[in-house]
């Protein structure tokens, strides 16, 4: 099954993902990273392996897709 795999330390929480996805399966949590940002996480359903989210975040490690 195809899901988001988001490393949440090297996340900004920049919304891009979440405004991409296709299935509206992302969102943006409310505690804090490493860094002091909100990172984003899967709902843990809905994904269909599309990649837009992968794509569209501008962090090379924060977030790939296994399908
Ligand atoms: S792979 Fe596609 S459906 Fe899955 S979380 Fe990313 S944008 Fe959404
Ligand atoms: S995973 Fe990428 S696009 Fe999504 S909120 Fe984090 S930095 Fe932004």
């Amino acid at each position: 099954m195809a899901k988001p795999i988001i490393d949440e330390d090297c996340c900004k929480g920049c919304g891009r993902c979440v405004a991409a996805c296709p299935k509206g399966c992302l969102t943006l949590t409310d505690h804090f990273n490493k860094a002091g940002l909100k990172p984003v996480a899967y709902k843990g359903e809905g994904c269909t392996g599309c990649a837009t989210c992968f794509y569209n975040c501008p962090e090379p490690y924060a977030l790939k897709v296994e399908r």
